[in-house]
């Protein structure tokens, strides 16, 4: 390949179209547009639109499937993780530990409710919080410690129970991008005292819109989690405890009930897709320059986003867009660095591997009908920026 067509710097900035999309869930809707209409006309016929039976079938068919004894649908994920903390009391004065490398819903819940986000550092080869940073942050005020199953990968839930349990506070488990993931043998969303899901559409369950799904085998935290999300009422107009609205609406059930079922071949296709990955940048003599994710043993992976680390992290990925090659950046800030975190009073500096990972983490696509010539051509199209930048990746080391 001629070295100039490499030379980014003397090219025109053109934007060129995508030779595919980073998610195809249209693709996806297609190969199940007959069942997913079929349970959209049920439930039209139907015309009960909020919870219902279409939503406690879909809570039951989550519970089994995560393997804990209740699921309590909500609105959102964020819902989710506010609902979460509210059951378990967390208000002002209160601190809750949790990652600054993740979607800001995580720290917002906390905020939201008046509580301080305490936030730790994350470990740099899972990207999830570092268990060894807790003891440094714990306070008599912590209540609670709120991990992130990053990308899909399940947090070091046996330090972090170590922890929890020393102290006597609750695990609320922020498995949005990780259904299906497992520890230990153990689903994610059954560990902790409570889980938190999101079906936000690029979720690897995702729904039609917003929804979300709250898992414990705690039958007290059920009911008032139960209670939490339609305003505290037990029965109509008689609010026995300060709730919100937080409801999923049956249309979302009946279509992710007809997704669920498919989500454990689609976990499979995305574990698949992830391998091939790494194979495929051994093959091109690449594992220097791109690091590709962690499964360490005893864990699942469901990939909900397959990220590689890479030096000159900006300068791939304009590469990448050049050649029509879709990727994302999860996250190129973290949240104690936020302006609306900045009341914490955090600096640049405070959480060096945080800080350092949103510099360097390039998520590719992983969606499970991504081909195999789709994903050589992303490889095709790292391997070829190596080559025009032999440099790029001692510089930074
Ligand atoms: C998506 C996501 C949420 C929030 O879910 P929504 O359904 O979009 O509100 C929370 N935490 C993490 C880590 C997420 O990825």
């Amino acid at each position: 390949m001629a070295k100039s067509s490499l030379n980014l710097a003397t090219e025109p900035q053109t934007s060129v179209a995508n030779l595919f999309p980073f998610l195809d869930l249209p693709l996806q809707f297609e190969g199940i547009r007959y069942e997913v209409m079929e349970a959209v006309t049920r439930t039209l016929r139907n015309q009960h639109f909020i919870l219902g039976p279409e939503v406690e079938k879909l809570e039951a068919e989550i519970a089994a499937y995560v393997g804990c004894r209740f699921a309590v649908a909500c609105a959102s994920g964020s819902d989710a993780l506010l609902l979460a903390l509210m059951a378990l009391g967390v208000g002002a004065g209160d601190e809750v530990i949790t990652t600054p490398f993740t979607f800001v819903a995580t720290a917002g819940s906390i905020a939201r409710l008046g509580a301080k986000p305490v936030f730790a550092d994350i470990d740099p080869d899972t990207y999830n919080l570092d268990p060894k940073k807790l003891e440094g942050v714990i306070s008599d005020k912590t209540r609670a410690i709120l991990p992130v199953h990053l990308y899909g990968l399940p947090a070091m839930m046996d330090p972090i129970f170590e922890v929890a349990r020393a102290h006597g506070i609750a695990v609320i488990e922020d498995a949005a991008q990780a259904l299906g993931a497992e520890y230990s043998g153990i689903k994610v969303g059954n560990i902790g005292t409570i889980g938190c899901f999101s079906f936000f559409p690029s979720k690897n369950l995702g729904g039609a819109g917003d929804g979300g799904m709250l898992t414990t085998n705690d039958p007290s935290l059920a009911e008032r989690l139960r209670l939490l999300r339609v305003h505290g009422c037990r029965r109509k107009y008689r609010s026995e405890i300060l709730g919100i609205n937080s409801r999923l609406d049956a249309l979302q059930a009946a279509i992710l009930r007809v997704k669920l079922d498919y989500l454990e071949i689609w976990t499979g296709q995305r574990r698949h897709n992830a391998e091939r990955y790494c194979l495929l940048f051994q093959d091109f003599g690449l594992d220097e320059q791109v690091i590709c994710p962690a499964e360490p043993a005893g864990m699942r992976h469901v990939y909900n986003q397959f990220v590689i680390h890479v030096s000159a992290r900006d300068e791939l990925q304009q590469h990448l867009r050049h050649l029509g090659i879709p990727t994302e950046i999860y996250y190129p800030e973290p949240l104690h660095l936020q302006p609306a975190f900045a009341y914490l009073g955090y600096e640049v500096g405070n959480l060096p591997q945080a800080e350092s990972a949103s510099n360097h983490v390039l998520a590719l696509p992983i969606y499970p009908e991504l081909t195999r010539d789709q994903q050589m051509a992303v490889v095709c199209a790292i391997a070829q920026f190596y080559e025009g930048n032999p440099a790029s990746f001692e510089q930074e080391g």
